[in-house]
């Protein structure tokens, strides 16, 4: 192979990745602007569906003006703190009743005669137990 040979494959192999490179990015321009047109004629489907239930008195206009409007979705509530992990004497203990561990509870409650009572309370099946 002479020299020459190589460096016109070479020419040539450099002109076709060119190519497909230009072919690649009409392709993914094409993409693009076809996802546009698909989410154009969704949200043109989902208006008139929209209209259709109005129509049929399935849907509220009110309610349709509203989600219409809300083009962001609502800030989310953050997710409440984890419950904090049973501690102290009674973290181990399971329940008579339910048999879950951990979730008795110390409770003092006052009785009729004025005196308090002891109790440890499960916080999955109330089941209450007196410790005096
Ligand atoms: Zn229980």
């Amino acid at each position: 192979v002479s020299e020459l040979d190589l460096s016109s494959s070479l020419e040539a192999a450099r002109k076709e990745t060119e190519a497909a490179a230009k072919r690649y990015i009409a392709a993914q321009e094409g993409m693009v602007s076809a996802e546009n047109e698909l989410r154009e004629a969704r949200n043109k489907s989902q208006r008139l569906e929209r209209a259709m239930r109005i129509i049929n008195g399935e849907e509220e206009p009110a309610a349709a003006v509203a989600t219409a409007t809300a083009t962001t979705a609502p800030p989310v509530a953050p997710p409440p703190p984890p419950k904090p992990a049973p501690s102290g004497p009674f973290a181990n203990l399971a329940c008579s009743a339910c048999t879950s561990v951990g979730k008795m509870e110390e409770v003092w409650k006052p009785t009729k005669n004025g005196s308090m009572a002891h109790l440890l309370v499960c916080s999955d099946c109330k089941n209450e137990r007196y410790l005096g």
